[in-house]
């Protein structure tokens, strides 16, 4: 196992497969104007295969897929075929919004998908419409139903936003009475594309919770999982748990075992940093495996020690989390 230069250890990929999305949340993307990559410089199907068999051989053992949408990519079944049969991936994950994912849910099942982000911030059409700018709550909740039908974890991301979504707060979390899924608030980041603005951040972890104690006043804590960007809560009866991700406050990052590769193989150790390693363009000029393990140990060698440094240590940040890989 590979530990950075603060002795965690790194085992967990993030792997965006594209910088393309159906959906135009508009706390990720701007509505118009998004220029997303030409394919020529995204990561091959091949290139992702080739970097996850490297990161395996120094110690990742699990992979988040992400992107943009996943399932707006060609070919992403098949890759996933791969991924799955890749030796030392112990396990893998996928994150969607949920548009076109309902009828891939029973090959996910087959090929041992560990559990699946489905990311939903409403329960109510039309605030799905202003906030994702397009229509498809049907369809999304349709991958839910096939998800929780085939018995595959569920962990339900709704990012917490001032005049957005507030209300949706005691309806995402009464899903937990009957379902078995984790459902989870997640402060709203300034990852939105147009590098306009750093959010106000009304919703803080901190109120999050007080506005579920206030709704469920025996709320209980559970204890978290190791590595867990997350603080688990579960009311008294409930069949699911509910979490609270503090993505902006930065709580958790003095256990962070994880990396990201963006969709043109850029390599990133926070999420908050500009990017540490062009890995496409190592691949693209003839290294060997052993020259790209060296890249990345000198990488990790070289970690912020929380996202507040490394976001010290950029530009301010402009880009969307969908090319960063949410
Ligand atoms: N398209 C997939 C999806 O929607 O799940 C995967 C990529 S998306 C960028 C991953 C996650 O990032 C989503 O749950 C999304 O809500 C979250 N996200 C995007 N922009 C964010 C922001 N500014 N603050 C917090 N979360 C954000």
């Amino acid at each position: 196992m590979i530990f950075d230069n603060h002795n965690r250890p790194i085992t967990y990929l993030r792997l965006a497969v594209t910088d393309r999305c159906n959906l135009r949340c508009f706390y990720c993307m701007p509505e118009e104007g998004i220029k997303y990559l030409p394919k020529a410089q995204l990561l091959t199907y091949e290139e992702m295969e080739r970097l996850v068999r490297v990161l395996a051989q120094l110690g990742v053992s699990k992979v988040r897929i992400t992107g943009g949408e996943p399932f707006v990519r060609n070919g992403l079944m098949e890759f996933l075929e791969k991924l799955a049969h890749t030796e030392g991936i112990k396990d893998w994950h996928i994150t969607t919004n949920g548009v076109l994912t309902a009828p891939h849910v029973p090959d996910l099942v087959r090929l041992g998908v560990g559990s699946v982000n489905l990311s939903l911030d409403t329960m109510d059409r039309e605030r799905f419409r202003q906030i994702t700018r397009r229509d498809e709550l049907p369809a999304v909740q349709g991958t839910l139903d096939a998800l929780l039908a085939h018995n595959v974890p569920v962990k339900l991301n709704a990012v917490v936003m001032e005049g957005k979504n507030i209300e949706d707060i005691p309806l995402l979390a009464e899903l937990t009475r009957q379902h078995p899924i984790e459902v989870r608030f997640i402060e709203e980041m300034p990852f939105n594309g147009e590098g306009s603005h750093y959010p106000v951040l009304n919703w803080t972890h901190r109120r999050i919770l007080d506005e579920l104690r206030a709704l469920y006043p025996d709320i209980t804590k559970l204890p978290d999982p190791a590595n867990s960007t997350s603080y688990t809560y579960q009311v008294p009866g409930h069949a699911g748990t509910i979490g609270i991700i503090a993505a902006f406050s930065r709580t958790f990052c003095g256990t962070c075992n994880r990396i990201r590769m963006t969709a043109q193989g850029t390599l990133k150790t926070c999420l908050y940093d500009n990017g540490v390693l062009d890995v496409r363009a190592l691949m693209r000029s003839g290294a060997t495996d052993d020259d790209l393990k060296a890249a990345f140990l000198k990488a990790f060698a070289h970690r912020p020690k929380n996202g507040f440094e490394a976001e010290q240590l950029r530009s301010p940040v402009t880009e969307s989390m969908s090319t960063i890989g949410g």
